[in-house]
């Protein structure tokens, strides 16, 4: 379909880089955000402000797009639900409710029989108490964490016994495992068994938040390939259209461990903006609407530097060489563990 408006729910950064990525192939876009400052409102054509569970907003967004995608993953399910029944959403809301929830989304990881964390779910202090085979490892809240937000990390068993969780909420425990190296697999997907999936990115995170990404990741052969194959496979059994990317951990012996699975562009892949022909935005803006899928090739190794919180007033008043590119998000706040915005560097 030519002359295409697709409605983008979320409006940070990620919802900006879509926005951009559409402007480049001609795809008119509305952002959707309960944000009145959304950034992304800066990137897109139009601009709709409101509750996400508002029906009147939800009309007024629907009527001015022919397709829906989103940028987050945490959007209530009868928000996508209800949209999806007058205009097509894609990835399919169903695939939101698997893998918004941190215990149906480890099952269904297991279900594909790949590797994660041990993990059980936390429902009350009995339960919670009761598991020190555990030790050490992490509570995260079932839903909405992010960033390592609702984490708690468990060091010992006196820790376990001392910590006080709030049971309105939901949580899993997770083994803690001693990292090797993280990896992300960025792959977009056009429809039954097409693909064209980014080579494993490196990760570093810092305080659960991701630092820096880095291709080529330095992992062996035989994981490049079992990551690939994995994030192929797990796309393929959600039938995933659009972007997705797979999060793992390698540990000290060389397992590989499904982290988690992003249903959406990914912080780790904003380094194809810049090092490839066409970046994961364009990739998914080309899958969701239907568009050719082009051949997506690698031009330069890269290395990307989140700026979270007050790092982005240095770069803000930097001078940059022909091979680092800096993204300011415009957030109106800077805040601690905010991510601000980001440099790519191009090796060249
Ligand atoms: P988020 O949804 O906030 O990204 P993650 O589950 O990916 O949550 O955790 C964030 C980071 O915390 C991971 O990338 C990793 O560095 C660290 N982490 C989380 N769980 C574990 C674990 N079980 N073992 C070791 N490190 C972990
Ligand atoms: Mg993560």
């Amino acid at each position: 379909m030519v002359n295409q408006t697709l409605g983008i729910i979320g409006g940070g950064q990620l919802g900006s880089m879509l926005a951009s990525a559409a402007k480049k192939i001609n795809i008119r876009t509305v952002i959707f955000s309960d944000d009145q400052d959304a950034p992304g409102q800066k990137f897109s054509d139009d601009f709709v402000f409101g509750k996400y569970d508002d029906e009147n907003i939800i009309n007024e967004f629907v009527e001015k797009v022919d397709i829906v995608t989103f940028e987050f993953e945490n959007i209530p399910f009868e928000t996508l639900n209800k949209i999806n029944e007058v205009k097509k959403v894609l990835p399919k809301p169903n695939i939101n409710k698997i893998i918004q929830h941190r215990l149906y989304e480890k099952d269904f990881i297991n279900k594909c029989n790949f590797r994660t964390t041990l993990y059980d779910s936390i429902k009350n202090d009995k339960e919670l108490k009761s598991k020190t085979n555990f030790v050490p490892g992490i509570i995260k809240t079932s839903t909405f964490g992010y960033d390592g937000k609702g984490q708690y990390k468990i060091n010992s068993v006196k820790e376990l016994e001392e910590i006080n969780l709030d049971y309105n909420k939901e949580y899993i425990i997770e083994k803690f495992i001693n990292l090797k190296k993280e990896i992300s697999v960025i792959v977009t997907r056009f429809g039954k068994q097409k693909y064209e999936i980014y080579e494993p990115i490196e990760n570093i995170h810092e305080d659960q938040i991701l630092k820096n990404s880095k291709i080529p990741a330095e992992i062996s052969n035989e994981i490049i390939e079992k990551s690939k194959d994995w994030a192929k496979y797990i796309s393929e059994e959600l039938d995933f259209i659009g972007t997705l990317c797979v999060e793992y951990f390698i540990d000290k012996k060389d397992n590989l461990y499904v982290n988690e699975i992003a249903p959406r562009v990914h912080n780790s892949g904003h380094l194809t903006i810049n090092s490839h022909n066409i970046s994961q935005f364009e990739n998914h803006i080309r899958a969701v609407c239907g568009l050719n899928k082009e051949e997506t090739k690698k031009l330069f190794n890269a290395k990307m530097i989140n700026l979270i919180g007050n790092d982005i007033l240095v770069y803000r008043n930097k001078k940059f060489t022909s091979n680092e590119f800096f993204f300011d998000y415009l957030k109106k706040e800077v805040k601690p563990k905010r991510k601000m915005g980001h440099l790519t560097i191009l090796k060249k």
